[in-house]
């Protein structure tokens, strides 16, 4: 057992490119937020199919930014998935809105009807979270934000590269990306909102460097410090170019999983046909928490890491539980249920094969 090779949940996939981008930028002289940062964010605009990207600090900030680009703020309320990072709760706490939290279904993301059933005189906005990197129903969020004049921004923080009907999701209106290490794109730290509201991109991106105006060192309003450095620039530059391999590499492991798993005592989030899901995560439901438990631990002792994405949901943590949300039962048996594999581009065709047995076993 000991000369086994430890295959880790997540891991960086850098090469001598991203290197030598950093490189580059500490001897230039620029490090903070310059033209490097705009030339990411075109990337990224045009990548995701929007029209406008502001980079920011992290995954946070953009979606802190994002709501208070959309008008979001004290007295108001936000639905959103309590199955999800405790960050987009925290983004939404920090305007002075509050979370409320509508229960998942088969996917593991938001439940349209059940984000219907949570709207009142207060609701603002709806924050779809795409979690694993599974879009959420998109459609039915859009229609549902129409017909009762609420603004939608993704929680795209684990779906980059995603599609909703064979759509980028820069197309479907505001999204929030996190490029946090473990991310499929990754620039150590870092975060990036994308709209084709041109007020809701330039709010965003004044309020990210101190609320700048048009008038130099004249503030509009008590603004930020979320910028991003040069240095990550280059790093997500270069990720971008190398993003669809990453993402083919993780779906084909997860196509891989998919049939090793179809006769076994595991089940899959549900993901529709039309979408291209990328496999931030690879999830499985097994029957019950004993179960999830063992295979875990079997895992374990064949050095495969795996994870829990989330083990408690966001309405029943510590600062969450006094708000009194509605029961989001299918939530709570995710979080006893589920787990998941290393699906990484770094996880190779020997690992691939030595997770499948394990499982099998
Ligand atoms: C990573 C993540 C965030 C936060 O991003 P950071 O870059 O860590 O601030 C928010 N929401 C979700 C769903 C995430 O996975």
């Amino acid at each position: 057992m000991s000369e086994l090779r430890p295959i880790p949940i997540s891991r960086p996939h850098f090469g001598p490119e991203e290197e030598a981008a950093v490189l580059e930028v500490m001897r230039s002289g620029q490090l903070a937020q310059g033209a490097r940062v705009e030339a990411f964010e075109q990337a990224f605009a045009q990548a995701t199919g929007a029209q406008y990207a502001v980079a920011t600090a992290n995954g946070t900030t953009a979606l802190f930014l994002a709501l208070l680009g959309h008008g979001i703020g004290a007295g108001d309320e936000v639905i959103t998935s309590p199955l999800t990072f405790i960050a987009t709760a925290n983004a939404i706490s920090q305007t002075g809105a509050r979370p409320v939290f509508g229960d998942v279904d088969d996917s593991l993301n938001l439940n349209p009807r059940a984000a219907a059933a949570l709207i009142g005189p207060r609701t603002r906005a709806i924050v779809p979270v795409h979690l694993h990197g599974n879009p959420a129903e998109m459609d039915a969020f859009t229609r549902l934000a129409e017909r009762h004049g609420l603004a939608l921004i993704q929680d795209a923080c684990q779906a980059v590269g995603a599609r909703f009907d064979g759509r980028p999701l820069g197309t479907l209106g505001t999204a929030v990306y996190s490029f946090y290490a473990t991310k499929n794109l990754t620039t150590g730290e870092g975060g990036m909102v994308v709209t084709n509201d041109a007020a809701v991109a330039s709010r965003c991106a004044s309020l990210r460097h101190q609320a700048y105006s048009s008038t130099p060192y004249l503030h509009d309003a008590i603004g930020y410090n979320f910028r991003m450095t040069e240095m990550q620039a280059a790093i997500g530059i270069v990720q971008l170019r190398r993003l669809d391999e990453i993402t083919s590499r993780r779906r084909s492991t997860a196509n891989l999983y998919n049939e090793a798993i179809s006769h076994s005592r595991f089940a899959r989030p549900t993901v529709r046909r039309s979408d291209v899901h990328v496999y931030y995560q690879y999830t499985l439901r097994t029957p019950d928490e004993a179960t999830r438990d063992t295979t875990r631990r079997r895992l374990d002792q064949a050095a495969i890491a795996t994870g829990v994405y989330y083990p408690v949901p966001v309405h029943q943590q510590p600062p969450y539980r006094d708000l009194r949300s509605e029961p989001c039962p299918n939530a709570e048996d995710a979080a006893r249920d589920m787990f998941s594999i290393p699906v990484h581009p770094l996880v190779s065709d020997d690992d691939r094969d030595r997770i499948v047995a394990v499982l099998a076993g």
